[in-house]
């Protein structure tokens, strides 16, 4: 079996399932055990890090610092900069606390988190610099649609862009109909967030759809599973699920071996199709 890798500028391969960290850090008890999930991650194959200042205001940064250390080399670490950060001497300064936070020199890859105060000129212009500084190694962004990313390439040097990190999941599509083929026409890699539907009603829907259980029997998988597979069952996309135990981690990562069959792609279609006409960018 091969395992599925979406591919980046400079043909880097990255596996196509990641490993988020929104709502670790908060809690001191569960320190040792998120800790231990990073780490249980990165053994199993899930080697591509998400995290941001935002998360426990430093406190998810600080549990990834923990889980790389000694093991720098074997992940790719992503990091996010507030909008409010995200130009001139304040995106520095954020950087150089993230990577302290990490205990890393570089990040491999820094996304504006999402669209603010800056400029998207003020934004690139600090990422270039980053980048001269030897702090990150690549850039990008997130929650931009369809119109941000045809300003962003306007700037020319916008189209450094590698990736566009946005809401994507079975129960929210609404980015097929314009941004994803754009992305797949310019190779940008998309990340997908909240894979799993994070949490909430549309969570409890789609994991006991009819349909979805009836797809994960039929391939002898999780209702998690199936829903990560159908994720990157999409060209350029990879899905960044956030896991807090060993048990979900391992799961998730065996979602990279699972080809869901063309009929289980049709039905899942038919029962959560893609609207037809533009939609909000979905965001959390
Ligand atoms: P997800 O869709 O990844 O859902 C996370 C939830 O799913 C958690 O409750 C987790 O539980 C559960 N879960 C994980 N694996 C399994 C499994 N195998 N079976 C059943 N349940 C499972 O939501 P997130 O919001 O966390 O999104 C993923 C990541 O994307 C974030 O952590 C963050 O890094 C990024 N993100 C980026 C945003 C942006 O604006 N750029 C916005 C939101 C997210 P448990 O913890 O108990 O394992």
């Amino acid at each position: 079996m091969t395992t599925t890798s979406v591919i980046f500028p400079e043909a880097l391969a990255l596996p196509a399932i990641g490993q988020g960290t929104w709502y670790m850090g908060e809690q001191a008890h569960q320190h040792r055990s998120e800790v231990a999930a990073l780490q249980a991650g990165i053994d199993a194959g899930l080697t591509l890090i998400d995290t941001a200042e935002m998360y426990a205001e430093g406190g998810a940064e600080r549990v990834v610092g923990d889980a790389i250390r000694g093991r720098r080399d074997e992940v790719f670490l992503v990091s996010k900069v507030y909008p409010w950060n995200a130009g001139g001497q304040k995106a520095i300064a954020a950087c150089e606390a993230s990577l302290q936070r990490l205990g890393t020199d570089v990040l491999d890859l820094y996304l504006l988190h999402w669209r603010g105060p800056f400029s998207l000129e003020e934004t690139v212009s600090a990422m270039q610099t980053l980048m001269q500084q030897g702090k990150i190694r690549r850039w990008g962004v997130s929650n931009l649609d369809y119109d941000d990313m045809q300003e962003l390439w306007q700037l020319g040097a916008g189209r450094e862009c590698v990736t566009d990190q946005v809401l994507y999941h079975l129960g929210s599509r609404g980015i097929e109909y314009d941004l994803l083929p754009w992305c797949q026409q310019h190779q940008v890699p998309v990340m997908a967030y909240c894979p799993l539907a994070q949490a909430g009603r549309l969570r409890s829907e789609l994991m006991s759809d009819a349909v979805v259980q009836d797809v994960a029997h039929q391939h002898g998988i999780s209702v998690a599973q199936v829903l990560l597979a159908w994720v990157i069952s999409h060209q350029g996309v990879m899905a960044i699920p956030k896991a807090g135990s060993i048990a979900h981690v391992r799961e998730n990562a065996a979602a990279l071996e699972v080809t869901l069959s063309d009929e289980a792609l049709a039905r899942l279609d038919n029962a959560f199709p893609a609207p037809g006409y533009k939609t909000p960018l979905d965001v959390v």
